[in-house]
Parts: structure tokens; sequence; C-alpha cells
């Protein structure tokens, strides 16, 4: 029997690792990408001498000891990258009053009880949680949906040891935490960095991914990570093509048959996976047609809400910031109007002085994601009025510009660059529907719900990628994809292999 021939949709990191692990296990796999390169999100772009890594501030699994490092150890040859590791996660700057969130969990201690000696007790239980789970290993070699009762069990004693320290980190949000604290400098900073309503239990996990060095920034950025990840499938013998736009899946007898592209060319599959944007899936390019109890509470509830919406504002300058810290929150002195829903009273900057493919030699490229909650201004003043649209993008940068002076000094004078993406970019690029940098906001309430891999009452038919979970995130994708992989084999009775076959 000839292999299957299965069509992935999207060449970001989800499909390109559905697609290459697929390839691995002996399947015929084809992508269909509606851009012109690979990477999705994760992606960077040239402007002048700057390289801006639109994407990659952290790249979790970086180091072996993280329990997502095998997915991308599978396609990249991991030891081939550098990573950078950062002594801080960020520092909060508030006049003379500056917090610095260590990444080395007992210098972080300390820093906190220094700055705010009246929360001693937040802050100890903060820090005892984060020193709980140093040790912890995921059980995600499999998805749920393949594990067998010993797996189960073993899953249940890897993770029976964090589990009561875990429950209650989970049960308390970001915003509940912040609350708690009596130092408004430390409840302010808390609150900027942090997303409120995310649980307490992901904040932990950063400091430990930091402390740990399994969270790196690997030089060349995203698109040295998505080009590595496109020519591994290449050397597979994987297929992409590019500049196709999947306009519909074809179903027969509600079993998925092919796709159709926007041109009008029909392609036939045995099996369509989507690694393509959650929504449009179920209702553009299936029509509607099936939705089962799941994707109706995602996409036509209020439980599932898509997180915040920021800018990506890129500033190329002609001086040296490599003494400086690489992330830092700041006030502004005067506000900032950004959307009719969104007045900014910080900003959050970021400089790649550690990246020589960032910069030239001596010069420094910053981003900022200031949020823009109002992601349908954006996406309509861009559809309708482009001349407003490049106003209003030029308007925020020079806002910007002028805060950045007024914080390190010397800088107007020294832009030779900036470019400002906005929510309609990221729509226009990558098909995701709200224009954020992930997909869900991963709140307590959704907590432990199930991925969305397949459509009850469609055959043949498999999603994955970061609507497909509770959220988003490069090493999450990656490991969906090879997750969605393995549910692929056993539903074929194969057995499923890390390694070509
Ligand atoms: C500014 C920003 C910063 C981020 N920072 C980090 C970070 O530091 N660390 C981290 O881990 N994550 C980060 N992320 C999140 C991460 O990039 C995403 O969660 C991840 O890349 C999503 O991958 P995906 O493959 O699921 O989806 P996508 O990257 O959205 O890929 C979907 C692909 O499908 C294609 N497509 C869509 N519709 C069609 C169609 N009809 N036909 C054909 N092709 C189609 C798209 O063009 C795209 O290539 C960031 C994201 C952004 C934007």
């Amino acid at each position: 029997m000839p292999p299957k021939k299965v069509i992935i949709i999207g060449a970001g990191l989800s499909g390109l690792s559905a697609a290459s692990y697929l390839q691995m296990n002996g399947f015929n796999t084809e992508i269909f990408e509606m851009h012109s390169s690979p990477g999705g999100l994760c992606t960077s772009w040239k402007r002048k001498d700057y390289m801006i890594d639109g994407c990659i501030h952290f790249m979790i699994g970086s180091t072996e000891s993280e329990s997502t490092y095998p997915f991308w150890n599978g396609l990249i040859d991991m030891k081939k990258l550098d990573f950078v590791y950062s002594d801080q996660h960020c520092s909060v700057i508030n006049g003379d009053n500056t917090i610095n969130f260590y990444s080395d969990v007992d210098k972080l201690e300390q820093e906190l009880l220094q700055k705010a000696p009246e929360d001693k007790k937040q802050i100890q239980w903060l820090i005892k949680g984060i020193r709980k789970f140093l040790k912890i290993k995921f059980p995600v070699e499999k998805p749920v949906e393949v594990m067998n009762l010993m797996d189960k069990l073993k899953a249940g004693i890897m993770i029976l040891p964090f589990s009561i320290k875990m429950i209650n980190a989970l049960k308390i949000s970001n915003k509940q935490f912040a609350g708690k604290l009596k130092n408004p400098y430390l409840r302010k900073a808390f609150k900027m960095i942090f997303v409120g309503e995310l649980h307490l239990f992901s904040t932990m996990l950063i400091f430990v991914w930091r402390h740990n060095r399994q969270m790196g920034y690997p030089i060349g950025g995203a698109v040295k990570i998505s080009t590595l990840m496109e020519s591994n499938y290449l050397k597979l013998g994987g297929k992409i093509t590019y500049n196709a736009k999947v306009s519909e899946i074809i179903t027969e007898n509600n079993r998925a048959k092919g796709i159709v592209l926007e041109d009008g060319q029909i392609h036939a599959a045995d099996i369509v996976v989507s690694a393509a944007d959650g929504r449009s899936t179920v209702y553009d390019l299936l029509h509607g047609k099936f939705r089962d109890k799941h994707i109706i509470e995602r996409y036509e509830g209020s439980l599932f809400e898509t997180i915040d919406k920021t800018l990506y504002v890129s500033i190329g300058v002609n001086k040296d910031f490599s003494k400086e810290d690489h992330k830092i929150y700041f006030f502004l002195k005067k506000p900032i109007r950004i959307d009719p829903k969104t007045i900014l009273d910080y900003l959050d900057l970021t400089h790649y002085c550690y990246d020589p493919t960032a910069a030239p030699r001596g010069k420094t490229l910053f981003t900022l994601m200031p949020e823009a909650l109002d992601w349908e201004y954006w996406k309509a003043l861009r559809d309708n009025d482009i001349a407003e649209y490049n106003k209003q993008k030029e308007r925020i940068a020079s806002s910007i510009i002028e805060a950045l002076d007024e914080h390190y000094g010397d800088i107007k004078k020294n832009v030779e660059m900036f470019d400002v993406a906005t929510p309609a970019t990221y729509i226009r690029y990558t098909g995701n529907w709200t224009g954020g940098q992930i997909s869900w906001k991963a709140k307590k309430e959704i907590t432990g719900k199930s991925s969305t891999w397949k459509i009850k009452g469609l055959e043949n038919f498999y999603m994955t990628g970061q609507w497909t979970g509770v959220s988003g995130g490069l090493n999450h994708v990656v490991m969906m994809g090879n997750h969605v992989a393995q549910i692929i084999c056993k539903d074929e009775k194969m057995t499923f292999s890390f390694n070509q076959k």
C-alpha cells in the first residue's frame, strides 16, 4: 500500500512540527502555506540594517532538563544553537525605585524582600512555590489521548510530589496575587509584567525556567528557528507550497477528502490537518458544518477569551545599549493613546544587543509590545483608510521615541529606523483572527480543558497548534505538532516513532 497522503494547512511551527513527525513516520505529507515564507508568527523581517525578531523573547525547552526539549531536538540539532540566558527576567523602573526580577531564585527572593519587606509572607509563599517546582518534569511525552493505563500511572507519579502546591498556584490568578501585595511599587510591577487573568502557576514557571536556564534566546532569533525547521522537513522528503491560501476543506460523507486553494486548485488527501487559525478553520474552511460541544464552548461561548493584543514596535538606534538591562518596564511622564480602548502609562522595552544578527556592531535594535486592546479598530482602519492607519502608526512611534529620549537621553537624533506592526498586520500575514501574539488567555477557569484535536462527526480531519490547546507558545505548539502525529498514528494503528523510519 502506498503511504497515506496528509495535507497540512499552515507552515507555522505547529504545522512544520506535525508535518515533520508524520513524514518521519512514513506518511506522504504536503504543507500549504498562504504566506511566502515559513514560521507563521515565529518570523523576522529586515528593515534597513536591522533584522527585527518579531517573536522570540524566550524559547522554553532550550536545555535537555526541560520537558519539551525532546520535541525541539527531534527537529533541530539543538546542540548547534547558541542560547543567551539573561540574569534577570526584567527590571521595573519607577523613578528612583527599581525592582529587579532576577533569574536566580535566591537573588530574586533577596531583592523582593529588600524592596517590599511588608510583603514578606506573600513573597516567601511565591518563592517557596518556585523552589518547589525547580525539579518538576511534566509528563508530556505522549498526549493523554494515546496514553495507556501504565502511562497514566507514570504521569501521576511524576506530578504527585508537586500536586498540592500546583493546585494552589493554579487556583489563584496573577491579579489576585498582586491584589494581596501591600507595597504599591511591587503590586504595580507585578500587574505590569504578568497577565492578570493567567494563573500564578504560569508566573512561577517563568522563574523556574529562568533559574534553571531552560528558557533561552537563540542567536539568530525567530527566522533562524523557522528556517531550520523548514530545512529539516524538506530533508525528510516533505513538500511545502507557499503563497497557497486554503479556502475550503473538502468533505464527503462526513470525511475530509482534501482542500481547495483560493485560486481554485483542488488537492486530494487521505487526511487533512489544520495547523492554521482555529476559528477560520471551523467556520470558514469547514463552513461551520462540523461543531461539537468543545468547539462551541471555545468559539461561541465566553469561557475562552483571546489574549490581550499588542502592537509590535521596533526602533533601530545608532548607539550601543549593551550595558543596559535587556528588558525594562518604565513609567511614562505623558500617557500615550494607542487606540480607542488603550491609553498607556508605561512602556516595556527589550534590546537585542546580545544578538549580532539583530543590528550592526555598536547599534541597537529595541522592540516594544505596547497593549493595543482594540484589535477591531486596527483592522477596520487598515481595511478602510490606509493613509490614516499609517499616520496613527507614525504618531505612536514618535511618542515612543520621545519617551525613550526622555528616559535615556540622546535617542531622537540617533534613530535610524522604526517599524510598527499592529493586530491588523498579524491578521494579514498569519490569519490569526484577532491578531494577538498567542491564542487563548490561559485563565485558571480553562485549566485542564482537553485539546480539540478532532471534531466529533468528521473523520480524517485533525487540528493542531495554538488554538487547539489552551494556549500558545513555541515549545507548546512544537509539542502539539508531535502529539497530533502520535494521535494520527494511533488512529491508523501504527506505532509512532521519534526517528525517521
Ligand atoms: C510578538 C510575539 C511575541 C511572541 N513571543 C513569544 C516568545 O517569546 N516565546 C514563545 O514561546 N512564544 C512567543 N510568541 C507566541 C508564538 O509565536 C505562537 O504561539 C506560535 O508561533 C504559534 O504557532 P502556530 O503554528 O500554532 O500558529 P501560527 O504561527 O499562527 O501559524 C499558522 C500558519 O498557518 C498559516 N495559515 C493560516 N490560514 C491559512 C490558510 N487558510 N491557508 C494556508 N495557510 C494558512 C499562517 O500563514 C501561518 O503560517 C510570540 C508571538 C508574537 C506574535
